[in-house]
């Protein structure tokens, strides 16, 4: 029977065990639409005993083996009716998403669809682990097996949140473990969601638990015992703090964080189709984006076009309400995340920067604010080197391809770079030159389940996607049999 609901409810229950728990008399926060700053519902922070009850219960559905015990064929055909069920209530989620965070309703069509072909990947994984058999000697047979870490606990940001959600769950069913996952405060609901389409699609109870909260939730998942391995996706103050409290016990670790990427414009660039995807890297979904293209690094002899060009394609960038359609910059998440953009808007005029325009609050109710231009942008600003998470772009100039890679890599992030080149080799030597866990070559944010995501240098551990996420959920034993 489906649990399915489009609409948020007053008070959203939580799952651990195969049940949904009502917030009842724990205490509760408002989860707000930002383009509208109205209630749509309110979630239970999770207690202290919620959590062990989520872990406890992930723990029994490991060692029991209900999940990671069945034959693969069954694991397999669960995870593709996950995807299914995904892509049956694709608009419902996305909408969903929308309302929650506030993106633009485009941007959410393409997450929830990305998420079902996250779990599609995924669903083939299980008949793919397979171990290695290892030549020692003629006295001995000697194999490698992956196996299940256990219980991964799944902490997730509200910047995109559907879809960071199921780039963690599918490679973590599909690798057998059991998990509890943890949304992130402010967009909680599409998580809600998916779970109930996972139970819908049989998953078995207590393989899958979500606890909302804040990141005292997150904190007692991270320090917690039963726990085996913590996949986290947020802030990079966030994630030392998830490093070292992991420490003590040892834990397995994905760490997704943020970035301050360089997109570099060289001038034999198709200039046309270099401003319009700067524009997307820098903008979309107001720029609250670990890989957003803040930093865009023009060579010096097409610079005064570039700038020319960027202005008008700045002012024309469209604001509003993300369910209106058509809109680049929607609201931001929250009050608090508009103030911080506007403080780093201030720290560029302060530093020297030229703002030509935007870094104003429009006369309208919303967390908005209008997409920001600074040139005359030097590397060593705050602009430069902080990530802003919002529609702020920087242009910095450069004069050859050894001045790029030196400003490009003058960064402690390393998530991602953009390269524009109509120079064949000149592009494949950037890309080995650049330190970022991602080099898009003439185009810009191009993610598949197949490829490997995430991040060098404090733009964390570990990758999403790909065998590399798939083997991050397993540990690999070696059996050695005397014969
Ligand atoms: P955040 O670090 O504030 O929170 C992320 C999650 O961690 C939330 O669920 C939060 O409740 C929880 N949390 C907070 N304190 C915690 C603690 N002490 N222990 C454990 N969990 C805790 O991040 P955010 O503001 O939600 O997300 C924005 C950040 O995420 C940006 O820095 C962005 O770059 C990054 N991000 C990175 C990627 C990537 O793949 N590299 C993708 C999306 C977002």
């Amino acid at each position: 029977m489906t649990t399915f609901k489009a609409q948020p409810a007053p008070l959203e229950p939580f799952l651990v065990d195969g049940r949904w728990i009502a917030p009842g008399d724990r205490r509760t926060f408002p989860v707000v639409d930002p383009a509208s700053e109205t209630v749509l519902s309110r979630v239970a922070q999770a207690t202290p005993q919620d959590v062990d009850d989520a872990v406890a219960a992930a723990a029994r559905a490991h060692e029991d083996g209900r999940w990671r015990g069945l034959p693969v064929a069954e694991r397999s055909r669960v995870l593709h009716r996950i995807a299914e069920l995904i892509e049956e209530h694709a608009e419902e989620l996305a909408v969903l998403e929308t309302r929650d965070n506030g993106k633009p309703v485009e941007r959410s069509r393409a997450d929830t669809a990305m998420s079902a072909r996250t779990f599609r990947h995924f669903a083939g994984a299980p008949a793919r682990l397979t171990g290695t058999v290892v030549p020692l000697d003629p006295g001995h047979h000697v194999y490698t097996v992956p196996e299940p870490v256990g219980v991964a606990a799944l902490i997730l940001p509200w910047n995109f949140p559907i879809m960071t959600g199921c780039f963690k769950l599918a490679p973590a069913l599909a690798a057998g473990c059991t998990v509890v996952v943890k949304p992130a405060e402010q967009t909680p609901l599409t998580m809600l969601r998916v779970a109930a389409l996972c139970e819908e699609a049989g998953l078995p109870a207590g393989v899958l638990n979500v606890l909302t909260g804040d990141g005292e939730v997150g904190a007692a998942l991270t320090a917690h015992p039963g726990v085996a391995k913590v996949s986290f996706t947020g802030s990079t103050e966030v994630g030392r703090l998830v490093m070292g409290a992991a420490a003590p016990t040892v834990k397995r670790l994905t760490l997704e964080l943020g970035g301050k990427s360089p997109n570099i414009v060289f001038a034999d660039a198709d200039l046309d189709a270099a401003v319009v995807t700067a524009m997307r890297a820098a903008f979309g979904h107001s720029g609250q984006m670990c890989t957003a293209g803040s930093r865009l690094l023009v060579q010096r002899s097409v610079l005064a076009e570039m700038e020319e060009r960027l202005a008008d394609a700045v002012r024309k960038v469209p604001v509003g309400n993300g369910m209106d359609g058509g809109i680049t910059v929607g609201p931001l998440v929250s009050e608090e995340q508009r103030t911080q953009v506007l403080s780093y808007v201030e720290a560029g005029v302060a530093e020297g920067a030229k703002l030509v325009t935007g870094g104003q609050v429009p006369d309208r109710p919303g967390y908005f604010v209008e997409p920001a231009l600074f040139t005359d942008v030097t590397n060593s600003m705050r602009i430069a080197r902080e990530e802003i998470f919002g529609p702020v772009l920087g242009v910095i100039p450069f004069e050859d391809d050894d001045d790029a890679v030196a400003i490009g890599n003058d960064t402690s992030y390393g998530l991602a770079a953009g390269v524009w080149t109509r120079d064949l080799s000149r592009a494949h030597r950037m890309a080995a030159r650049l330190r970022a866990g991602t080099v898009w070559i003439n185009t810009y944010n191009i993610f598949d389940p197949a490829l490997p995501f995430g991040g060098f240098g404090d733009s964390g551990l570990g990758r999403d996607l790909g065998d590399d996420a798939l083997y991050s959920y397993c540990e690999r034993k070696a059996v050695v049999v005397a014969l």
